[in-house]
């Protein structure tokens, strides 16, 4: 259910309701508006008794929100999210680039790749330091070694960090280093993990399960929601299809879709939707036309030598290249892309 309240409606009334709410054992989610504050009621196994807000002082009108996404539906937020990360602007207008290494594997390694994507434009790093492998004998990731030295990197170039969370035991310690904590595909139904994510205080990016629907990822960043965190990006990166001429298959149409009923904002990542560099270009096209909030785009310096997703990494002049088909792009999209502060 949500609680709309008047235009003008005073702090105190909008108190008085969320301690109405919380009285009767449910959670309150106050959600400020351009126009007015809307508050958000989770919790509920059954329907509420909506009688008694509606007298309430400075409540408008009482919605019930028959969709079982909530907190992340435009009915309860129309406006699109948006913030900020280190001082770069995420959602509303501003596209998002993250680029870097799949798996963060020396520090020379990632401090090159970052200097190069940030000089071709990219606004945030990203890079691996805890990897979910498929096989368990294949590189898993330098750990808190990688957490170390992608705050080294950010340092020395300013560029904010996006890097996975792979396990609730990990969680914190990501979220110590990271500015933005990805929870990854195959982890996009551990619940114990989203709500932990939900508490961490860093933005939130989910990646869409390989198999997952359009209601699942909803449903999923409404965990992160649930639990006091508005700050969550989802990303479309491909998903399992008969086709075997890429590893995955982007599935652009869900973009919009997404944007028709969330208000959070959704970039694609062509890298692991794709699985093969050569359509890593066209797809990120294709991205920023169907409307994406952003890209999240693996480069290597030498592909053929990574230790984890060599196959779908862009060199760093192919990555610039890219960013020159996106900028034009982006312009015609009406997007802009923000510069990364710092360093
Ligand atoms: C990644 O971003 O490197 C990654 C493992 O992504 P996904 O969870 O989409 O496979
Ligand atoms: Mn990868």
């Amino acid at each position: 259910m949500l609680i709309v309240m008047k235009m003008g409606a005073s702090a105190d009334q909008v108190s008085q309701v969320v301690h109405e709410i919380e009285s009767n054992g449910l959670k309150a989610h106050p959600i400020p508006g351009a126009q007015r504050t809307a508050i958000g009621i989770t919790g509920n196994l059954g329907v509420i008794e909506s009688g008694w807000f509606v007298s309430m002082p400075g409540v408008l009108e009482v919605i019930r929100v028959s969709h079982p996404y909530k907190l992340v539906s435009r009915e309860f937020k129309p406006e699109p999210t948006q913030f900020e990360v280190r001082g770069v602007p995420v959602g509303g207008e501003n596209f998002l680039v993250i680029a870097g290494p799949c798996s963060v594997e020396s520090y020379e390694q990632t401090r090159s790749v970052a200097q190069k994507v940030k000089e071709s434009g990219a606004n945030m790093l990203r890079g691996g330091a805890f990897k979910p492998r498929t096989s368990p004998y294949s590189f898993q990731g330098l750990a808190l070694e990688g957490l170390k030295i992608l705050a080294r990197v950010r340092e020395e170039t300013g560029l904010p960090i996006v890097t996975e969370a792979t396990d609730i035991d990990v969680l914190d310690q990501v979220a110590e280093y990271a500015d933005v904590v990805q929870i990854g595909a195959r982890n996009m139904q551990n619940f114990s993990l989203l709500r932990r994510a939900g508490q961490c205080g860093r933005p939130v990016l989910l990646k869409r399960g390989m198999s997952a629907t359009l209601k699942e990822l909803l449903l999923a960043a409404e965990y992160v929601l649930d639990q006091g965190n508005p700050q969550v990006i989802l990303c479309e990166r491909g998903i399992r299809t008969y086709t075997d001429h890429t590893r995955n298959t982007l599935d652009l149409s869900v973009v919009p879709a997404i944007q028709e009923i969330s208000h959070l904002p959704v970039i694609a990542d062509p890298s692991h939707g794709a699985g093969v560099s050569r359509s890593v270009l066209p797809l990120a096209r294709a991205s920023v036309a169907v409307g994406a909030d952003g890209l999240m785009v693996e480069v290597h310096g030498e592909p053929e030598k990574a230790l984890s997703d060599g196959d779908q990494a862009l060199v760093p002049t192919e990555f610039d290249q890219l960013m020159d088909e996106v900028r034009e792009l982006a312009l015609v999209m009406k997007r802009k892309i923000p510069v990364a502060v710092g360093a």
